[in-house]
């Protein structure tokens, strides 16, 4: 009998003692590769000496300021790093503990702008169908995930769902990937006008899809013709980066390669690499002026937010990461990571996409690949997946289908920044023989 509330209390779990590198070994001294990251956050690894240093020496000045008394260093050093590498003018960093916060916080300052400069009857988001943001109530009510936000219903104020960038399943064959971008547009366009542009605060999107979808990649142009139509409407961009960003794709921020800058953006999982507890939110000048010049008070905080470990262990995961050139290693691991998984698994009659960037690799299980039909959601392969390949030693993070029926089981692959050629060969060898 355990006192501690898990998430699934049917289920016992092996008591993780240590981690070194890629690999967590439990209390019996089984060791498993990380090969998920967790879920995409531990991307430096475990146990690096000079983050587990920086938070020692953090500790010993000071842990805990309250942020409406005291700034610390180790906050105004990491809001320096982000917002001299981040794209555009996001050049002011908010932070928080995680990300569901992190979008928590882009929600309400998407509203607050709105009142700030005399709009306040823009309130509605739009987001995806395909899409996960959070579990806290405000995020559920946007995120499109059918299952997780079932139990909840009514939600607050649930968004408007648009089509996500899904090019395996919805863009057409006699369609070319500028094609099909064209058409997305055009139904939040389309969306925008019918809600009345009047109404709408923010269009949320994840710049690279992750939990729901696995690595979903748009296509295109897709972002800028996003960003288009948000501006026609004078409708905000919030892109929620807090799987895809902080060097997952091989970019520090997903959207570089897409070339678009958002309004405001939520960073978190890579950011501290789990070695504490931190989101934060990004907002460009336009949005940062408006709380200045106006009230001069975001109406948002947490007790922890801006906590000194957490963003001097953040800095430190940076550094490392800057330093040691992590970023060519996730393109040249991610590029190796796809082309073995596709010499492997082409064939097998149930993978039916392999694809993502950078070390975010998504595998896509289906009954048959000509028709796409989803696995049958009660055979919960994802889940079946999950615990197979755990008592094999690997760590993944596969997902279930929304209960559409449609969008099927499928695989996410996120390993720390760090493997080598051989731990990418290893990982794929584990997968294969699971699958
Ligand atoms: N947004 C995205 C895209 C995510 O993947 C997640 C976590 N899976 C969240 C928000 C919520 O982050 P957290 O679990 O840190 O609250």
């Amino acid at each position: 009998m355990t006192h501690v509330f898990h998430r699934n209390p049917k289920h016992m779990l092996p008591y993780a003692v240590k981690g070194d590198g890629i690999r967590i070994v439990d209390k019996e001294g089984k060791s498993y590769i990380d090969a998920s990251g967790g879920a995409a956050v531990s991307c430096l690894g475990h146990s690096h000496p000079a983050v587990i240093a920086a938070i020692k020496q953090q500790l010993d000045q000071i842990a805990y300021a309250h942020t409406s008394f005291f700034s610390s260093q180790a906050a105004e050093d990491l809001a320096d790093f982000l917002t001299s590498r981040s794209p555009g003018d996001l050049n002011h960093a908010y932070f928080l503990s995680g990300g569901s916060e992190a979008v928590e916080a882009s929600l309400k300052l998407a509203r607050q702008y709105f009142v700030e400069i005399g709009q306040p009857e823009r309130h509605i988001f739009i987001a995806r169908r395909q899409s996960y943001h959070g579990n806290t109530l405000g995020a559920l009510a946007i995120g499109g995930n059918e299952w997780r936000r079932k139990p909840f219903l009514p939600l607050l104020a649930p968004a408007q769902h648009v089509s996500p960038c899904y090019p395996y399943r919805d863009q057409r064959s006699d369609e070319s990937a500028e094609q099909y971008a064209d058409r997305l547009a055009q139904e939040l366009d389309d969306t925008i006008q019918n809600l009345g542009p009047q109404h709408v605060a923010a269009f949320v999107g994840e710049t690279v899809v992750g939990a729901t979808a696995g690595a979903l990649a748009p296509v295109g142009d897709y972002w800028k013709k996003i960003r288009q139509v948000c501006d026609k409407h004078g409708v905000l961009l919030i892109l929620d980066e807090v799987m895809s960003g902080m060097g997952r794709t091989g970019y520090l921020f997903a959207c570089e390669e897409d070339g678009v800058v958002p309004d405001i953006m939520a960073i978190a999982k890579g950011l501290g690499a789990g070695y504490q507890p931190i989101g934060a939110m990004l907002a460009s000048d336009r949005i940062y002026q408006a709380i200045l010049n106006g009230s001069g008070f975001f109406q948002h905080g947490h007790t922890y937010m801006g906590h000194a470990t957490a963003c001097a262990g953040a800095l430190a995961v940076q550094q490392a990461i800057e330093q040691d050139q992590l970023l060519e290693n996730v393109r040249q691991r991610g590029e190796q990571l796809r082309q073995e998984l596709h010499q492997a698994l082409d064939s097998h009659p149930n993978v039916g996409d392999i694809r993502g960037r950078g070390l975010f690799v998504g595998v896509e299980l289906v009954q048959d690949k000509t028709s796409k039909q989803a696995l049958d959601p009660s055979l919960k392969t994802h889940a079946k997946i999950k615990q197979h390949a755990f008592s094999q030693g690997l760590m993944l993070y596969p997902m279930g289908g929304t209960i559409d029926g449609v969008h099927g089981d499928h695989i996410l692959l996120a390993p720390p920044f760090i493997c080598t050629e051989s731990d990418i060969q290893e990982i794929v060898k584990r997968l294969t023989h699971t699958i």
